[in-house]
């Protein structure tokens, strides 16, 4: 148990991906909403630093939707996921999309000493409400990127409305996810993450909510942040 946390790895949260890991590039699986939610998060990141040319990494990339889109879009891109069946699908998807992407099995935590400074842009999307202790992650996050690099988060906000929405509303009534794919606890609010992201010597430019109309099945991006939300961050310059 205590090694288990000591890496800041869960491994029920892990098991949750394992188990329906094969499906991660049918799009219309318990996937779905990631594969609709990506061009919006991809245009997001490229609008504010320009993903092209740029060295990135995504942090718990699962699948690779998003390192994928980063790779399309012209960034050199590594990938890092702590379970094996995410890594195993990312690495075949490569033969289907002929992009070039390093994937590795590791946590921004084991990577972050040998490869510190390194990147331009660091993306952990979807994954930090997965985990037992995201500042941690946050604080990887910010030892990975080079000064005056970007950093972006994205996860689900906890307030009675995100309960009703993200799990009961996406697992119970409109079955988009897996029922237990999450655990209101586990929800941070952008209060919390901005102190994280602060705490770990990052600038926090921007936060915009993704909001989802199950009438039209689009998701758009806004101001409202009381469910799913977007961070963007600046290290410092040196
Ligand atoms: N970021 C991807 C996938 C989100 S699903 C996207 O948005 O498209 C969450 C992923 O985080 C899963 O693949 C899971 O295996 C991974 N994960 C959970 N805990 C992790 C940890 N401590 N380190 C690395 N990856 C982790």
């Amino acid at each position: 148990m205590t090694e288990k946390l000591n890496n800041n790895v869960d491994f029920k949260e892990l098991a949750k991906f394992e188990a329906i890991a094969e499906s991660w590039w049918d799009k219309k699986s318990k996937f779905k909403p990631l594969h609709d939610i990506n061009p919006l998060r991809a245009d997001f990141i490229d609008q504010r630093c320009n993903i092209a040319g740029k060295k990135a990494i995504d942090v718990g990339c699962g699948g690779g939707i998003l390192s994928e889109a980063l790779a399309e879009r012209g960034a050199q891109v590594t990938g890092i996921d702590m379970g094996e069946a995410p890594l195993a699908v990312a690495k075949l998807h490569l033969k289907d999309s002929k992009l070039d992407i390093e994937y590795l099995h590791s946590t921004a935590e084991d990577i972050a000493p040998q490869r510190a400074g390194t990147y331009d842009l660091v993306c952990c999307l979807e994954m930090l409400e997965h985990v037992p202790d995201p500042a941690s992650v946050v604080q990887s996050c910010h030892d990975l990127v080079k000064p005056g690099g970007d950093v972006f988060f994205s996860t689900i906000n906890r307030n009675l409305k995100a309960y009703a929405l993200a799990i009961v509303g996406a697992e119970y009534i409109l079955n988009l996810l897996p029922r237990g794919t999450h655990d209101y606890d586990k929800f941070i609010k952008p209060s919390e993450l901005s102190k994280a992201a602060r705490d770990a010597g990052l600038i926090v430019k921007e936060i915009v909510g993704m909001t989802y109309n199950p009438i039209t099945d689009k998701y758009k991006l806004g101001s409202d942040v009381d469910v799913n939300y977007l961070m963007h961050c600046q290290r410092p310059q040196a």
